[in-house]
């Protein structure tokens, strides 16, 4: 039986579901309220948890194409600089988990998830077009939109992100909290940047109150740097994306190594995010209820620490398709989107859980940030190895 699936927001979790619901035979309408398709300047990490997925999607050569993959993630102190653990990737990762690590500029996965939704029947995305309510009947899902249309069909994902409408409908579990920390990201080329300071691999610089990562994008021509300070900013925190300033963030890092520092001061531009997210998912009944389900950053966001948002979101829209694509008359919708949530919810969870634990670890002081170090040392790759989550789901 062919599904009509609506989906809300066209960002790398409403792309991913487009096309994993096409491939798995449904009708896709996808509506996303920017004007036109775009994503920010800033990189992602997928583990091979998310590259596996996209492999599944035939994209592998189309990602070799734009994405690094490198070799190593090392972890340095942030103000001595030393090295304090290393967990091989590249061909290491290929071997363990059947799939690489990779990096890659956001707006290049974006594109590359566009790309292979345009040759497909029976989807159609417009851009512009806002979903600001939805509304469910036995047989169908109905969403009303800005400027006055209406939609329908079997299925309605919310993948409208952080702020999500769907999800305030659906669980009125009011907006997201706001983490204290801050996000400087900066993206450059790396001829831009002097010989020393070119890098193809990731680096995480952990520090007290702090953290920075870099790590190459768009095949390694480009290096991807965000550092991550304890703050507040003032104002409306939703479609935050403000220009920076550079002095500020090098305050922020003052204390930390010269190697460090000297990265940061070459950089000249700066973009701010705050960063927000909720509690750990509690159970199936928040990523779907009747015929509406939620992914991405509107089901479980996350802070960002064991960088698997996106990678999430796509993992998702993977289960997602792949109950519908059971929908025989037999199951209804509203079960196979429960089965969607039984399988994802503790995932997530954990993944939530995780990210909020490394943040509070990597941002350590004094005597337990010198058990940290010392941990690191002693067990480098085994503490940094993640089997449970590049496994896949
Ligand atoms: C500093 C930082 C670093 C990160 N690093 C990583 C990383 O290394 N790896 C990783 O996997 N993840 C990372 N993430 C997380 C990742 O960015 C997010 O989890 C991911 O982008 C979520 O995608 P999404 O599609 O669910 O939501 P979004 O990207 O927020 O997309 C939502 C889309 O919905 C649209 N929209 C919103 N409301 C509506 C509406 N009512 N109607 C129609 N359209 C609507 C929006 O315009 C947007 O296009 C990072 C995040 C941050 C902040």
């Amino acid at each position: 039986m062919t599904q009509q699936v609506l989906i809300a927001g066209g960002g790398i979790g409403g792309l991913a579901a487009a096309l994993a619901c096409s491939r798995a035979g449904c009708q896709v309408r996808l509506y996303e309220r920017a004007p036109a398709f775009s994503e920010v300047g800033a990189g992602i990490q997928m583990g091979p948890n998310v590259v596996r997925v996209l492999q599944g999607w035939d994209l592998e050569t189309a990602l070799r194409e734009v994405a690094a993959f490198p070799d190593r993630l090392q972890v340095r102190h942030a103000l001595s600089g030393a090295e304090l653990g290393v967990l091989r990737l590249g061909r290491t990762a290929e071997q363990r988990y059947g799939a690489p690590y990779a990096t890659i500029h956001r707006a290049d996965l974006h594109q590359l998830l566009r790309a292979a939704l345009q040759p497909r029947d029976a989807v159609w995305l417009h851009t512009g077009r806002t979903v600001t309510r939805y509304a469910e009947a036995p047989e169908a899902v109905g969403v009303q939109l800005d400027d006055g249309r209406e939609g329908e069909g079997d299925v309605l994902i919310g993948a409208d992100g952080l702020w999500s409408r769907v999800r305030s409908q659906l669980l009125d579990d009011g907006p997201p909290r706001v983490a204290g920390h801050l996000a400087y990201r900066a993206m450059l080329p790396q001829v831009s940047l002097p010989a020393a300071l070119r890098s193809q691999q990731v680096t995480a610089w952990l520090g007290p109150r702090l953290h920075v990562v870099q790590y190459p994008v768009r095949g390694g021509e480009w290096l991807n740097v965000v550092a991550i300070v304890h703050g507040h900013v003032h104002g409306g925190l939703e479609d935050w994306d403000h220009s920076a300033n550079a002095a500020d963030l090098q305050a922020h890092l003052a204390s930390t190594c010269a190697g460090l520092r000297t990265l940061i001061e070459a950089i000249p531009d700066w973009r701010l995010w705050v960063l927000c997210d909720r509690p750990p998912v509690s159970g199936a009944q928040q990523l779907a209820r009747g015929r509406v389900a939620l992914l991405g950053d509107a089901a479980h966001p996350m802070r960002p620490y064991l960088a698997q948002g996106a990678g999430m979101a796509i993992e998702d829209a993977a289960e997602l398709a792949r109950q519908l694509a059971q929908a025989d008359g037999v199951l209804d919708v509203p079960t196979l989107l429960q089965r969607y949530a039984l399988n994802r919810w503790q995932r997530c969870a954990r993944v939530q859980a995780r990210s909020i634990r490394n943040g509070e670890i990597f941002h350590l002081e004094g005597p337990m940030a010198w058990a940290r170090d010392a941990s690191l040392r002693l067990l480098g790759e085994r503490l940094l190895d993640l089997p449970w989550l590049y496994r896949g789901a």
